[in-house]
């Protein structure tokens, strides 16, 4: 790293000025966007804090993950960063508004908000996550483990039972004050708050399958795509998410759902077939998949020339959706991010979401010195966070980003943008991400 990048870095690194009162040692489960902040915030106010992921280390442009998508950081993400909130606009690409190409051929774009600072902020996941490691590795009161995969957790003894992926030795961790689960949906965490006692607590409901590409270059110049709009591709049966990059290119996610046939038979959104499988390929023929495409939007099948080239033989990836009704797992464990409510991909909220937990812990620890107390004010604004987060769902959520076009969102969505336009009309969504209000009703305050 040159002299500037380091000193630039430095800027960024958590104070270590914070010594606590009640000096806390804690694991984070998972080093993804929440886990990693969490964990930031905890160094910045004085706490041990041992992390532990089970992929390897994060590069620029690279997350170990088939999930490597890019993320988009609104106004309640970009708070919960705080000043590390300034990183992501280095590395990100500010856009200002949708732009969405209706299988008919006709465009629609509007702003996200009337102000100017109303935008959101695209940014690879790999690239998020190497710079928020990058600003806690090497910190004196921090360790973070890569290839660590935590395989239990005692939250009644504060103790840690983890495996290093490298050498499969198992080591435990104890005398912990704090175990923060933000190890993503379907992880320990949510496992063990779902099996304890008396919390009847997740309610799932069905995966959504994806498929993720790239937009080149020379096409994004080729369609005039603008770099400073998300664009969406609604069809009948997918939504395509596209989303753009530093380098010119779009990161473009084709989001299918999955309907049952009369024997409850998954029907694969992509192909028709029946059954349908996570773990199967999608298409196997370049025709298949190229019918696909122009089926669904005849726009995306124009621009997307190399469709074929880069889904043929390629298994989907899955989101799912989850809420949990209590976020405390056990006296000294909590969830955190994914992990205890994972909204829906087109609902627009995730990482910012997911950052906002982290951000509420922190400060909460750092409020109340017993952390018992803190901890019970985070789930109960956790609670009331996820009603209001399924309200948005149900009411607007499906209007905001896709509803997975059907002809009946394609009309509403035209009138309801026409509408925009003319009335100055924003969704929920946005008024929750981009007001003060907004967003003190989404962290669950009074
Ligand atoms: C394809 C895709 C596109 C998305 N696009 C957007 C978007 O545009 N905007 C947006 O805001 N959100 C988006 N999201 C959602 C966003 O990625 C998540 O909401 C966000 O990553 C949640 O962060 P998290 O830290 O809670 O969990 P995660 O990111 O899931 O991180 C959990 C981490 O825990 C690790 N882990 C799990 N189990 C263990 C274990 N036992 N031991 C050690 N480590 C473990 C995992 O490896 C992972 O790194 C997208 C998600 C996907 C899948």
């Amino acid at each position: 790293m040159t002299e500037i990048a380091k000193e630039l870095l430095s800027r960024f690194l958590p104070t270590d000025e914070g010594v606590a009162s009640n000096e806390l040692k804690v694991a984070v489960v998972g080093g993804g966007p929440a886990g990693l902040l969490l964990t930031w915030k905890l160094l910045n106010a004085g706490h041990t804090v041992t992390v532990f992921e089970k992929r390897k280390a994060y590069q620029l442009n690279e997350a170990p993950d088939s999930r490597s998508y890019n993320l988009t950081a609104d106004g309640l993400g970009l708070r919960a960063f705080g000043r590390l909130g300034n990183l992501i606009y280095c590395a990100g690409i500010i856009v200002d508004g949708r732009a969405i190409h209706s299988p008919s051929g006709s465009l629609w774009t509007h702003p996200y908000g009337h102000r100017a600072a109303d935008h959101l902020v695209s940014i690879p996941r790999g690239d998020l996550l190497a710079l928020l490691a990058a600003t806690i590795i090497g910190h004196r009161k921090c360790n973070l483990c890569f290839d660590c995969d935590v395989r239990d957790a005692d939250v009644y003894k504060g103790t840690v039972r983890w495996k290093k992926n490298a050498t499969q030795l198992e080591e435990e961790l104890e005398g912990l004050d704090l175990i923060a689960f933000a190890d993503g949906v379907r992880g320990l965490g949510q496992q063990k708050a779902k099996s304890q006692p008396g919390t009847n607590s997740v309610c799932e409901t069905e995966d959504t399958p994806y498929l993720n590409l790239t937009i080149s270059k020379e096409a994004v110049t080729q369609a005039r795509l603008e770099l400073n709009k998300i664009h969406f591709f609604p069809a009948e049966e997918s939504l395509g998410i596209g989303l753009p990059n530093f380098d010119g290119t779009i990161s473009l996610l084709i989001e299918g759902r999955i309907h049952k046939n009369h024997r409850e038979e998954a029907i694969c959104p992509f192909t028709g077939r029946v059954p349908f499988s996570f773990y199967k390929q999608v298409f196997d023929k370049p025709e298949q998949a190229d019918g696909y495409l122009q089926r669904q939007n005849p726009k995306l099948a124009e621009i997307l020339q190399d469709f074929s080239d880069q889904v043929l033989n390629v298994r989907p990836g899955h989101f799912i959706e989850s809420f949990i009704t209590n976020w405390r797992v056990g006296p000294l464990g909590i969830l955190l991010g994914d992990a205890g409510s994972c909204a829906p991909p087109w609902a627009g909220f995730g990482m910012n979401l997911a950052c906002s937990h982290a951000a509420d812990l922190a400060e909460l620890i750092g409020q109340f010195h017993d952390l018992q107390t803190a901890l019970e004010q985070y789930n109960k604004r956790r609670q009331k966070c996820t009603d209001v987060v399924k309200g948005i769902i149900k009411a607007h959520g499906a209007l905001l980003n896709s509803g997975i076009g059907s002809r009946k969102w394609r009309r509403e969505q035209a009138l309801r943008d026409r509408r925009e336009q003319v009335f100055g009309e924003r969704s929920e969504y946005q008024i929750v991400a981009f007001e003060e209000r907004g967003l003190e009703d989404l962290a669950g305050l009074e």
